[in-house]
């Protein structure tokens, strides 16, 4: 492969955390096998990357056999426009000023004899494969959210099944042939109730341009989700799956390439984990996006305090534009769990969950951290808010095994009290069901370090992809 001119790939990613982490690990996948990577996405996020994480735009720097380049496009909004315009105005708005980069990006490769040969998106920017289309380059999707949740999309998009509807809010959909999910376990994007039906428009719009794309990646892998990716290629969507992309080996010397846009406040994090027993720390976090009301974190940390267990918490403060107030936590609570306790404002997510001292992580279920979870062999406590973390919840405790059910979604609108914080913390901390969730989670580790070694089925699939890309001979 060493001596080949290397194929140009463009990855372009919506301007979010949890968009940008999966599709960097792809771009460092894809370059450690030898191509020429350009990982798009907008200034305001390479700003916030290149403050926390050392890397800079426009110069390539090497990986395995190829190379990994960041470019970045101006927005074009200034900092409060965002409150005026709202998400709707947002999308619009990178889809205008995003369309005319990357046209232009592709004609500067051609002058400059380096044609494009494929353009891979994610979820949120589906008219990046109309630009690849126009151009007539191949594209592919980044699916970054789980087969499953795609399977429920594509059911509801093509009307495959029935879905829960203005007149029938509370039905159960029949997923494939073995699988139920409550109203309340769909992804509440596609629910008539949910506040967050815009997001569903968006996603679905991924849908409307699916037959562009000559492939979806998805970040999962067979084992744990065969069935459905057996459905959608039974439904003619060439379907790769290539995950869990961060534990690729390929990418081990790229780790100090990250997208964080946020730096941790405490750099003893891993130190203090360190001091800690095996199997003892319960890690909580929950995601990028997801803020819980001041009157659910109380209940954590009196649950937290009740039950004993030494603690890692991630509390970010709100983005200025939500208009939320900082959490507070109770008086005196980080004086009594000084000791056994650590709040910070960001973690190194994934060093975390691979640290021998965790027992069990309480999660808002994002698809990242539960993949990161699931291959890292960390049982879980499911509190998912919203979208599809209410979907990974279901298949986290009752497909898995991996996960005790703690919330329900924000939709439920419940309180977890204190009580069922030290309950579900002891449970899955001491006894047998802690023992059955790390037998399990063990398992999923395993099989997740198989299917990325060389030869397993997620890293044959990437190497497939690439030689799909040659194939079309751009
Ligand atoms: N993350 C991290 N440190 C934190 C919180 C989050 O590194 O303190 C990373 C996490 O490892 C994951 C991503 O941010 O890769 C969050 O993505 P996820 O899909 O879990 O949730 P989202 O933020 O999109 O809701």
């Amino acid at each position: 492969m060493g001596s080949e001119t290397p194929i140009h790939i463009l990855l372009v990613s919506y301007p979010a955390q949890g968009h940008i982490n999966p599709l960097l690990r792809l771009a460092k996948c894809l370059a450690a096998k030898g191509s020429s990577v350009i990982f798009i996405t907008t200034e305001k996020a390479g700003k916030d990357m290149k403050a926390v994480n050392n890397i800079t735009d426009k110069s390539a720097t090497p990986i395995g056999e190829g190379s990994l380049t960041f470019e970045f496009f101006d927005d074009g909004l200034k900092d409060d426009d965002l409150i005026k315009i709202g998400f709707d105005g947002f999308s619009k708005q990178l889809e205008l000023v995003g369309k005319q980069f990357l046209s232009q990006m592709i004609k500067n490769h051609v002058e400059s004899n380096e044609p494009i040969s494929c353009i891979i998106n994610n979820p949120f920017f589906p008219w990046v494969c109309d630009v690849a289309y126009e151009h007539n380059i191949p594209s592919a999707l980044l699916w970054i959210q789980s087969t499953a949740v795609f399977t429920a999309y594509y059911n509801y998009f093509h009307k495959l099944v029935r879905f829960p509807s203005d007149s029938e809010p509370y039905i159960d959909v029949q997923l494939n042939s073995s699988l139920v999910l409550k109203h309340n376990e769909i992804p509440d994007f596609l629910h008539p109730l949910s506040k967050y039906q815009f997001l569903g428009e968006l996603i679905l719009g991924q849908f409307k341009n699916l037959s562009k794309a000559f492939c979806v990646l998805v970040d999962s892998y067979e084992e744990l989700e065969h069935d459905f990716i057996d459905y959608s290629s039974k439904n003619s969507i060439l379907m790769r799956s290539i995950g869990p992309l961060f534990k690729n080996p390929i990418i081990k010397d790229a780790n100090n390439i990250r997208g964080d846009f946020v730096k941790s406040d405490d750099c003893n994090i891993i130190e203090w984990l360190n001091t800690k027993p095996k199997d003892s720390v319960v890690y909580i976090s929950f995601g990028t996006l997801v803020y819980l009301p001041q009157e659910q974190v109380n209940e954590i940390a009196y649950g937290l305090l009740d039950s004993k267990v030494s603690f890692l918490w991630v509390i970010k403060p709100p983005p200025k534009e939500m208009g939320l107030k900082e959490h507070v936590l109770p008086n005196g609570f980080l004086e009594e769990t000084n000791e056994r306790g650590k709040v910070v404002k960001w973690s190194p997510q994934e060093e975390v969950l691979a640290h021998p001292s965790l027992a069990c992580f309480i999660t808002h279920c994002g698809w990242n951290s539960s993949m990161e979870a699931l291959s890292l062999g960390v049982p879980m406590l499911t509190f998912p808010a919203w979208g599809d973390q209410v979907t990974n919840a279901k298949f986290l405790v009752d497909v898995f095994g991996v996960g005790i059910r703690l919330g329900y979604g924000l939709m439920e609108n419940k309180l977890i009290t204190r009580d069922e914080v030290k309950r579900c913390l002891l449970e899955a901390t001491t006894g047998e069901k802690a023992e059955e969730l790390k037998k399990n989670a063990g398992k999923w580790k395993k099989a997740a370090e198989d299917v990325v070694a060389v030869g397993g089925s997620s890293d044959r699939n990437l190497d497939e992809f690439i030689e799909d890309i040659k194939k079309c001979g751009i």
